[in-house]
């Protein structure tokens, strides 16, 4: 089958690979001159897999509104006149309830797990190099009540399975020494040893490259403006080539949407209302001045809501979501607000150690549902497969996606308990 992948984000490349595995002819659209160079491109760097709670909870809508009115909060909701945004929010509060949010969890740790395997065996395959450091998670707490309220939630994630250490300040330390500096301020910590990190853009540049030599074809510097269905069935994606300014029409037999948060408003047109809305986060990625006392395991600072992830000679510090929009510029007040403390917090935690004169800000749109669970399976229109919605977690549920939606394509039945979209 000549199969259309639009967007070469996690989700489109890693759908790519594993449509070339099934024997098909792929086509990979993107409106970048490269892979990954969206929201993929300067992540929290997480494969959190045990870390994997949406943010729809009963707690959730009191927590919220005590941080409406802070600049500097970790998820800000900014009202506009948008009907989408409205319809987000009111189908979060209807997920906020602990029966969703038990049926949620499970969904995201069977995708999680599934995903962290296929992702250890492509890597095997492949041999890609993208700053892997399979040295777990830490999460540490600045307040005792932050970390009596995560203690009880390793309890409830024990009862899915899910695998998580609680250590005392002096267990923390010795997981990870670099913390020392802070430790007469900090209150014990959660550990899960079995995830990981790496770069996500490095790895899914490194893929594409992969998929390229397989035989797919990349065309990038293609804007998608329209869709065009018939009779039940997507017959083609018409582009806009940036650079001359002329269109295209590519016709296929199968299509795969995968453009992260710009999936809802392309499909709308057909009447595939997808409830997906961008959460903008922000990274601050700083070079190392003194990489033999920075961090080596990925972090998450739950007092400010932040992750830490060491890739090579750098670091990255990646954190808050605002509900705001498609912008994604970075001199608003309110983005310099959460840029620069990105940056105040790693030197306050780790003080001398990165250089902080220049640091590389970047802002992306996480494609969110409101229950966290992604969009994967079959459309109304049968020929339309839909990869999208990963929201906090696509790195962690990218090469999962690809695999689980390129085997439903090819007709198999994915091994895993997850309620994929059309079946
Ligand atoms: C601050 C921050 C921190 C994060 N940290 C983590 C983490 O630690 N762990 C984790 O698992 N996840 C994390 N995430 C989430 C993760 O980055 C995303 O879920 C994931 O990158 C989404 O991948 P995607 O392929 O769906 O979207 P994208 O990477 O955005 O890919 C979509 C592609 O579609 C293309 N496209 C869109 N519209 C068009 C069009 N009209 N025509 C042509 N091409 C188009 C874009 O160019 C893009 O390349 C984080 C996100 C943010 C913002």
């Amino acid at each position: 089958m000549r199969v259309i992948v639009m967007g070469a984000g996690i989700m489109g490349v890693s759908t790519a690979w594993f449509l070339l595995n099934e024997g098909h002819e792929v086509t990979v659209i993107d409106r970048q001159r490269d892979a990954a160079l969206e929201t993929s491109f300067a992540n929290g760097a997480q494969i959190s897999v045990s870390f994997c709670e949406p943010w729809a909870n009963a707690g959730a809508p009191l927590k919220i509104l005590k941080w409406l009115m802070r600049d500097d909060s970790p998820l800000l909701f900014r009202p506009h006149w948008d009907v989408h945004q409205w319809r987000w929010g009111l189908s979060f509060l209807a997920q906020c309830n602990t029966p969703a949010f038990e049926r949620n969890v499970a969904q995201l740790v069977a995708l999680g797990r599934y995903s962290h395997e296929t992702l250890k065996n492509l890597v095997a395959t492949t041999g890609i190099e993208y700053h892997r450091l399979e040295r777990g998670i830490l999460h540490f707490f600045s307040t005792p009540e932050g970390f009596k309220a995560e203690v009880k939630a390793a309890e409830i994630m024990a009862r899915h399975g899910v695998v998580r250490q609680v250590l005392s300040t002096e267990q923390v330390l010795s997981v990870e020494p670099a913390l020392r500096p802070f430790a007469d301020r900090m209150f014990g910590g959660i550990y899960t040893p079995s995830d990981e990190s790496g770069d996500a853009c490095a790895f899914t540049q490194a893929l594409a490259r992969h998929c390229e030599i397989r035989g797919a074809k990349f065309l990038y510097g293609r804007n998608i403006v329209s869709l065009e269905a018939k009779d039940q069935a997507l017959v083609s994606v018409t582009v806009r080539d940036e650079l001359p300014g002329q269109r295209q029409v590519v016709r296929g037999d199968a299509f795969v949407a995968a453009l992260g948060s710009f999936t809802a408003p392309l499909l709308r047109p057909l009447g595939i209302r997808l409830n997906i809305y961008p959460a903008k986060g922000y990274s601050a990625t700083l070079r190392l001045k003194r990489p033999e006392t920075a961090s080596m395991v990925s972090m998450i600072d739950d007092d400010r809501k932040i992750a830490i992830s060491r890739l090579g000679d750098h670091v990255r510090i990646a954190g808050t979501a605002e509900m705001a929009g498609y912008d994604t510029s970075l001199n608003s007040p309110t983005a310099r607000v959460r840029c620069a403390a990105l940056v105040n917090r790693y030197e306050e935690l780790f003080p001398g150690v990165a250089d902080t004169s220049e640091p590389h800000f970047w802002a992306g749109l996480r494609p969110s549902t409101p229950s966290n669970i992604p969009y994967i399976g079959r459309s109304r229109l049968g020929n339309l497969w839909i990869n999208a919605g990963h929201g906090t977690l696509g790195w962690t549920h990218g090469a999962g996606s690809g695999r689980a939606l390129a085997e439903l394509i090819s007709g198999h039945k994915p091994n895993l308990a997850f309620c994929f979209m059309g079946h």
